[in-house]
């Protein structure tokens, strides 16, 4: 048994980050990380982007490890006592912590068919598996239209696949863009040469190896060698749940980014944290956050005082077009477009009872502190007013 005055328990983004964050604040505490993971900490967004257009490699995205941590790959904790102040993982090994952060992340959802031969699209072996079918087979199925449904689609596309996506919605990522623009991305993804199915779902898979039929309610058959899955993710929230913390939607924590134990933090994914910026409590699946908060809470485990305000943003690439966000963005919100040229370059703002809420910055760079100043303010504002507000070339 191996004692940790940090014990950190899952090993993706939040955790490299947090590696840093107690690094910062405490040069030579002795560092724990056990992680289902086969890998160290890695970058994540590559896998679904520049991974498959050149401009990063496996080796690139590996985060740095400092001296001093120990990880233990491959293993799950399956057991948390806290008044012990123990972890015990799947094979039965336990260690002991001063203080634990729990950066469990979430758990793709699953379809109940298909089993195993459906790539559940989220880790560097995931990538791993589909880049080497995509080396030797030609006809992908993408189920989703989300964050990775529309760049796993992209980017097999871009790659010279016959890619063809279904999603239950009306069309890619419905669920942030208005109608008009979801539209735009159906055309344009068609003009890559995707399929795209829109308002169907997947009813079953039948076959093996590397020949699929995808079925479809409405009785469609897709032949294809590979299938892909993002339908969203469940947030790992059972251990805690099993050790007594507060979990509401993610696991609770404060501004410090402890949970309800005072020596037990929680960041990343899996946390349900109070936004200053929109007075409500959230859960955020995105890289900032993980990178942010996992950094703020590693400080925080060290001793430091630590207030949390941090708006994270994100972003994404879809063939030539990119995007930068700040903010709630949901397609239910009003939504004024302020384009130099139409679904080429411009930026949304969302805004609910007169408010601006989220920022979409559409092929625009370097504004994201603008945005996230605007949406801090707070101010009354018609949407009309808002042309020309952040100012872009
Ligand atoms: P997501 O963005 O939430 O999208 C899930 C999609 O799957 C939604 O369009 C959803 O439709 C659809 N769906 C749900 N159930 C379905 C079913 N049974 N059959 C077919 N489609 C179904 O989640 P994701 O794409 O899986 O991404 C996973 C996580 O990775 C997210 O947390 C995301 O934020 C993160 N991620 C982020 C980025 C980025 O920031 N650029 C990139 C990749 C991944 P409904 O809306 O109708 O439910």
């Amino acid at each position: 048994m191996a004692h940790y005055k940090y014990l950190i328990v899952g090993g993706g983004m939040t955790a490299a980050s947090a590696i840093g964050g107690i690094r910062e604040v405490d040069a030579g505490g002795a560092i724990g990380v056990i992680t289902a993971e086969a890998n160290p900490p890695y970058d994540r967004p590559p896998l679904s982007k520049a991974l498959w257009t050149g401009k990063k490699t496996v080796e690139k995205i590996m985060r740095p490890t400092p001296a001093g941590v120990d990880f233990h790959l491959g293993r799950t904790v399956k057991d948390l006592n806290i008044s012990g102040k123990q972890i015990t993982d799947d094979r039965g090994a336990a260690h002991t912590y001063d203080k634990l952060l729990l950066a469990t992340g979430g758990n793709p959802r699953r379809l109940p068919f298909g089993g195993d031969s459906i790539i559940y699209f989220r880790t560097l072996a995931d990538y791993q598996r589909l880049h080497g079918l995509s080396e030797k087979h030609g006809a992908f199925a993408v189920i989703g239209g989300g964050f990775i449904g529309s760049e796993v689609a992209a980017a097999l596309a871009m790659n010279g696949k016959k890619v063809t996506i279904i999603m239950p919605e009306n069309g890619i990522c419905a669920r942030l863009f208005p109608a008009d623009i979801v539209a735009f991305f159906n055309d344009y993804y068609r003009q890559k040469g995707v399929e795209v199915i829109a308002g169907e779902s997947v009813t079953g898979l039948e076959g093996s190896g590397t020949n699929f039929t995808l079925l479809t309610k409405s009785n469609r058959r897709l032949s294809v060698n590979g299938v892909v899955a993002g339908i969203g993710i469940a947030p790992n929230v059972d251990l805690a749940i099993a050790a007594g913390l507060k979990v509401d939607n993610g696991i609770v924590v404060d501004q410090s980014l402890r949970t309800s134990h005072p020596e037990i933090f929680a960041a990343g994914d899996v946390a349900n944290y109070f936004d200053q910026a929109f007075g409500v409590r959230r859960r955020v699946e995105h890289e900032d956050l993980a990178n942010t908060m996992g950094k703020a809470a590693g400080r925080s485990m060290a001793g430091a005082e630590v207030n949390f305000t941090h708006s994270p943003f994100f972003y994404s690439d879809l063939f030539e077009i990119g995007y930068e966000a700040v903010g709630e963005l949901d397609s239910r919100l009003e939504v004024f477009a302020d384009w130099k040229e139409k679904y080429n370059t411009g930026v949304l703002y969302y805004l609910a009872e007169n408010r601006v809420r989220g920022v979409l910055l559409w092929n625009v760079w370097g504004k994201v502190d603008e945005a996230r100043a605007l949406i801090a303010a707070g101010e009354t504002v018609s949407a009309s007013a808002l042309k020309g507000r952040i100012a872009f070339e």
